[in-house]
């Protein structure tokens, strides 16, 4: 594994997200003297949260997987998941509503999913369930260790045992095709795919490697942390300020100074000099290049982005945590977000309800909800969201109340809605908190290095680099940023 060069005695992180704090606590249980410099007032990035007239809103995952890769964090350090975070499984993981009214409840335990599958859909599909399982389970292993928790340093890393286990497994035909194999019914095989979209892609386009992903919520699990998600971010940090990290909020990093191939310092808005021997860069890319003050070598393809509605409600509408409402149009709909860079005309959600599983996040005898609509980045398709947000947020509504969120609407008591032009706003590449999607000549080796070329003492972490999107992915290319300093594995 290549590392970076010179001392590394002090390092700076740029970023108080999933993976700049990953990477802290990975450093500092190595030994390294850390700071981590963030533009917000608290630790979270992505992973925010949002206080509105007593409503504690996570802004943004709201699906807790591999648990796991938290606790490691906490582990660099001494610390543990137990003793920092109250997390409570999801039973079901989700729900599953369709357009033929069907509702379907994804559990992860083996036995209460065949059960639940057969009562959906017959004995058949239940054990077609089962073999699905043990697939999902070969891919997963045959990916986690030697694919997505690993530096590469050039695609002949790939090479190995591994690659021809995946290859055998089906991994590099299409997930729409491998999940088919193994279900019949139509929306089963929905509930099994629709994650490609967490990495930006259709699912009949996706490869099957992509199934891992399906793997980590429908068979790895889903959990809630009371509190909310932004607990996790807010654990991490206070067990990283416990092992001596420093942190410096509501500090901006405008550029970084070179000396030859070396970075020595980061500037600051407010014109101070930060002094550091290697340094862990984590914004979304086009902070990065700015930073760096470079063009990016290639043009990559942004993933889709959402449009969330946070609303504080009177009333709940259903027992569940996290609601699938499925349109009853499916292929169309990724072409539209996809391709033709169009809202879907149909749409299929996301609707969180965090105070099903912690009713503190809302005052008392209220409840939150989180509706989550896909939707085109702004380079495929340059909305005016300024002009299109407010109706598009009745057209949600609409949607919602016709599936079964009867009175939705005047059932709201606070609101908020975030478009693309709001992640854009952030800077976050054509208005997408999603990145460079997952095709394949975005992913692994192919994916921008965490190494920078040139520079001998920075490293990136995050989504836009190795392994990618999501929280588990982050948490790990955090953890590789580290090891790529430390040289430890
Ligand atoms: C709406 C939404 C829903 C999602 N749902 C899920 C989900 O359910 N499950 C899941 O696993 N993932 C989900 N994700 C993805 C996941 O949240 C992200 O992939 C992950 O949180 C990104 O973490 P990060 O550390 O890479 O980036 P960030 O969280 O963006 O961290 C980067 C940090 O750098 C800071 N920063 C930027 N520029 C500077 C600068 N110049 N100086 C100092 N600091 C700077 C930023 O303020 C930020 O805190 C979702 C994301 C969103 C937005």
């Amino acid at each position: 594994m290549r590392t970076t060069s010179g001392r590394s005695d002090r390092v700076l992180v740029v970023g108080a997200g999933l993976a700049g704090l990953a990477a802290a606590l990975h450093l500092a249980g190595a030994g390294r003297q850390v700071t981590v410099v963030e533009r917000a007032p608290a630790p979270g990035g992505r992973a925010g949260l949002h206080q509105l007239d007593g409503y504690r809103i996570d802004t943004g995952p709201t699906v807790l997987t591999m648990p796991e890769l938290v606790d490691e964090a906490l582990q660099a350090v001494g610390a543990s998941l137990a003793d920092r975070l109250d997390l409570v499984p999801l039973h079901p993981a989700y729900q599953a509503r369709f357009a033929d009214g069907s509702v379907l409840d994804v559990h992860t335990d083996a036995e209460a999913m065949e059960q639940e599958v057969r009562r959906f859909a017959g004995p058949a599909e239940a054990a077609g369930y089962r073999r699905l399982r043990r697939w999902l389970v070969e891919v997963y292993r045959a990916e986690m260790h030697r694919f997505i928790d690993a530096n590469f340093d050039s695609p002949l890393d790939l090479l190995s045992p591994e690659l021809l286990r995946l290859a055998a497994l089906g991994g590099f035909g299409r997930l729409g095709a491998a999940v088919g194999r193994f279900l019949g019914d139509e929306r089963l095989r929905r509930v099994f795919s629709f994650q490609a979209l967490y990495a930006g892609l259709d699912p009949r386009r996706a490869l099957a490697l992509y199934a891992v992903i399906s793997y980590m919520d429908t068979v790895g699990g889903v959990w809630f942390p009371r509190g909310g998600m932004h607990a996790v971010p807010r654990a991490l940090a206070d067990a990283a300020a416990d092992a001596g990290v420093a942190f410096r909020y509501g500090t901006e990093v405008t550029d970084l100074e070179r000396r030859g191939d070396r970075v020595v310092a980061a500037r600051t808005a407010t014109g101070e000099r930060l002094r550091a021997d290697a340094f862990v860069l984590t914004p979304d890319l086009p902070v990065v290049h700015r930073l760096l003050g470079r063009r990016p070598r290639r043009r990559l393809r942004w993933s889709p982005s959402a449009v969330v509605l946070h609303a504080g409600t009177t009333r709940s509408w259903s027992e569940a945590h996290h609601t699938i409402s499925f349109g009853a149009a499916w292929e169309q709909t990724f072409t539209e977000i996809i391709r033709d860079g169009a809202l879907m005309s149909d749409p299929s959600l996301l609707v969180t309800r965090p105070t099903a599983t912690d009713p503190t996040l809302a005052p008392a005898g209220r409840e939150l909800h989180y509706l989550l609509a896909p939707c085109p980045n702004l380079a495929t398709g340059p909305i005016d969201w300024a002009r299109v947000g407010p109706a598009y947020r009745d057209e949600l509504l609409r949607t919602a109340e016709r599936r079964g969120f009867t009175g939705l609407e005047s059932s709201i008591e606070v609101q908020e809605l975030v478009t693309p032009a709001d992640w854009a706003a952030q800077g976050h590449a054509a208005g997408t908190p999603f990145s460079a999607a997952h095709t394949f000549p975005q992913t692994g080796p192919f994916r921008p290095r965490n190494l920078v070329r040139g520079l001998g003492n920075v490293v990136l972490a995050g989504s836009g680099t190795t392994p990618g999107v999501g929280v588990p992915p982050v948490l790990v290319s955090g953890k590789l940023a580290a090891q790529r300093i430390t040289g430890r594995r």
